[in-house]
């Protein structure tokens, strides 16, 4: 299939909104073989700049989304917007809320000890009939490791959330896809941490003006290292744009 993408600092860029998104999930779970989706923030993006193992990754993956107002904002500037941010929280929602017409089996797997089961739970209060055939937390040696995969492979569901925070998910469902062989493995940072009541979400409203970075800096302020990412993304991007260099990379 053709996919319409965007160069954003040398990574590509899926331009889908959230249906079109569940559309080709839809795809990838009827192919039957191991696809990986990516939801790319600015600090990912910015990242892989540097990082070319962490820019191979993005541009590897079957589906990239733009999460959040930084990488939509530079759609536009770009002047090949996207209509909308898919987050990996909405994404999510969205698949488990279409999971419960299309049988889709679901797997968690993240976070702390008791995390994934807390959200799970959630999960279910929201969409009671949703399919969830297993859930797991992302803290395992090395030789736990290959019992989660095992587990997760006699299992076979169609879908696996993977929140460990970017980018560790995204390596790990790299480095593991084939052996998963699930037809959809997705990250989703600190989902289930929000599900689980743990973290919260910006209100509607912050989000709606694009501010959710401010509420997730007032919650942690630890992160601010981490931010200084998305003023540097958007003189990078400007930089793309000034240079006339389409693919943006370095
Ligand atoms: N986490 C995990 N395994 C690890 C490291 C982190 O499961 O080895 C989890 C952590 O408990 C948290 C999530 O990954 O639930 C990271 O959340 P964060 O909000 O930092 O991710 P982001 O949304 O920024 O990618």
């Amino acid at each position: 299939m053709q996919r319409n993408r965007i160069y954003i600092l040398g990574s590509l860029i899926d331009k889908v909104n959230t249906k079109q998104a569940l559309e080709r999930i839809n795809d990838f779970i009827q192919e039957a073989t191991p696809h990986h989706i990516i939801t790319a923030n600015a600090e990912i993006i910015f990242h892989g700049r540097q990082d070319k193992k962490l820019s191979r990754t993005l541009n590897k993956a079957h589906l990239v989304t733009a999460d959040g107002a930084g990488v939509v904002w530079a759609t536009r500037y770009l002047n090949d917007p996207v209509t909308e941010r898919v987050t990996g929280i909405d994404l999510l929602h969205a698949i488990c809320n279409q999971a419960q017409q299309k049988n889709w089996k679901l797997y968690f797997l993240g976070a702390a000890p008791g995390v994934a089961g807390k959200a799970v739970l959630k999960v279910l209060e929201l969409y009671p009939n949703c399919h969830i055939v297993g859930y797991e937390n992302g803290f395992f040696s090395q030789e736990e490791e290959s019992k989660v995969i095992a587990n997760i492979n006699s299992i076979k569901p169609d879908i696996l959330f993977v929140a460990m925070g970017a980018p560790k998910q995204e390596f790990w469902i790299r480095e593991h896809l084939q052996e998963l062989n699930v037809p959809v493995c997705i990250g989703v940072g600190g989902s289930f941490d929000v599900l689980a009541g743990n973290a919260q979400r910006a209100p509607e409203w912050m989000q709606k003006k694009n501010l959710e970075w401010l509420f997730r800096l007032y919650k942690e302020p630890k992160r601010w290292r981490r931010m200084l990412s998305l003023p540097r993304f958007v003189l990078a991007v400007v930089g793309q744009k000034v240079k006339g260099n389409p693919k943006g990379d370095n």
